[in-house]
């Protein structure tokens, strides 16, 4: 059922805390509530955006237009492949009460992403992922609904352009399309991915790599180093990840022989973790009014109480222009900056 509040306060929808507000919040169900709800509505021109959990964005100011919030929690298999199974979960499911019930249901694929904050239908936005894994890695296709059209699509996975961080629902489809719902396709047969850090050790210590224990290992790593959004308000990972050129990476490395560095998108670049970049560049646990920089992961900017979005973007500048000026890489925010 459509659900509209006028004047809505942002402050509970959004991890970092932020106290905004928003002309128009509109809650729906399925696409075919929101095609009806558009089609109907008669403030067509003003600005549209969906919003899931508010865990990957940054309010600057009020939002003057409508915001659009899928409260839709189906799951259902819907299929089977020669090897995988089809799960159908609606946009506004948690993520991980989703990645619960695949593990509860047997299904590998989803366990490494365990403890990710935010909704489903969010997920294939910025191609979440963690611990060596990838939504994209899972997703079947995603099921839109086009915001000037209200026509509703299948948009099949090797169509969404999955990349590190990224996807279509960045570029081409951004602020055109509502997701809806995702199909996911899941394995059956066990297939670990314990390659990433410390994540065989810390399964080993609880047993052989089940899908529980794998999911476990990965919320006890989570929650002993990042910041909870409910104790300090953050967006996790605040800058991505830069991707350099092989020879800019390896003149860092003659100056820098300790730095960091892991395979990119391509043979012809490297990924360099901004957080070291950061580090090292002394701004670890660093604070510039009401905004922070987590003490034990500099990539997570934090709100130490009442900052606005403006201070988080003071901070970030100043990191952004430092590390720049230290490292000849300009870092990029992954959180989305409204
Ligand atoms: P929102 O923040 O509400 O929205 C994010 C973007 O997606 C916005 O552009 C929004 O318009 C768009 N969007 C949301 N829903 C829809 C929809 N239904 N249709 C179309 N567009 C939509 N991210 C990772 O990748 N890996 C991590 O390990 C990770 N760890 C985190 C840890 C913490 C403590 C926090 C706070 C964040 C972390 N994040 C991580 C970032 C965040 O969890 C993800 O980006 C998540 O997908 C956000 O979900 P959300 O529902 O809160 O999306
Ligand atoms: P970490 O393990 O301290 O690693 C720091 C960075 O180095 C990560 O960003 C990671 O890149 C990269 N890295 C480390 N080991 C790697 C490997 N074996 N192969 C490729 N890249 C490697 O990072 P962390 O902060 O504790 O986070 C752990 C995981 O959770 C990471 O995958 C991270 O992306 C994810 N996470 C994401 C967010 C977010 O908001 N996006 C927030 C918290 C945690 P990748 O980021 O590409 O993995």
């Amino acid at each position: 059922m459509i659900k509209e509040i006028e004047n809505a306060s942002l402050l509970g929808r959004n991890s970092f805390g932020i106290d905004a507000k928003a002309s128009r919040l509109v809650e729906f169900g399925n696409a075919a509530e929101l095609a009806a709800y558009l089609a109907a509505r008669g403030h067509a021109d003003e600005s549209t955006a969906v919003i899931g959990g508010g865990n990957n964005i940054l309010f600057t100011e009020d939002f003057r237009g409508t915001l659009l919030h899928c409260v839709g929690t189906d799951f259902a298999i819907t299929g089977n492949t020669k090897n995988k199974v089809i799960v159908r979960a609606e946009a506004g499911l948690d993520w991980d009460d989703f990645v619960n019930r695949c593990i509860n249901l047997g299904l590998w694929g989803a366990e490494n992403l365990s403890a990710i904050p935010g909704t489903v239908g969010a997920a294939p936005v910025q191609n979440i992922g963690a611990y060596g894994a990838e939504a994209g890695d899972i997703i079947h296709s995603v099921e839109l609904l086009d915001m000037t059209t209200h026509k509703e699509s299948v948009l099949a996975a090797e169509h969404c352009c999955f990349g590190y961080r990224d996807s279509i629902f960045k570029h081409a489809l951004k602020g055109r399309v509502v997701i809806c719902a995702v199909n996911f396709a899941l394995s059956r047969e066990p297939s670990p991915i314990l390659g990433y850090g410390a994540l065989e050790h810390e399964t080993a210590k609880l047993g052989s790599p089940t899908l529980e224990n794998i999911r476990r290992a990965v919320t006890g790593i989570r929650s002993a180093k990042l910041p909870d959004p409910a104790v300090i308000g953050n967006a996790g990972s605040f800058f991505k990840n830069p991707l350099v050129p092989l020879r800019k990476a390896e003149e860092l490395k003659d100056r820098f022989p300790e730095m960091p560095v892991y395979p990119g998108d391509t043979s012809e670049e490297v990924k360099i973790p901004a957080g070291w970049l950061i580090e090292k560049s002394g701004w670890k646990g660093a604070s510039l009014g009401r905004a922070g920089v987590y003490e034990k992961q500099a990539l997570i900017l934090v709100n130490r109480g009442g900052a606005t979005g403006k201070d988080i973007i003071a901070l970030s500048e100043a990191i952004t222009e430092d590390v720049a000026s230290k490292f000849g890489i300009r870092i990029e925010p992954e959180v989305n900056i409204w």
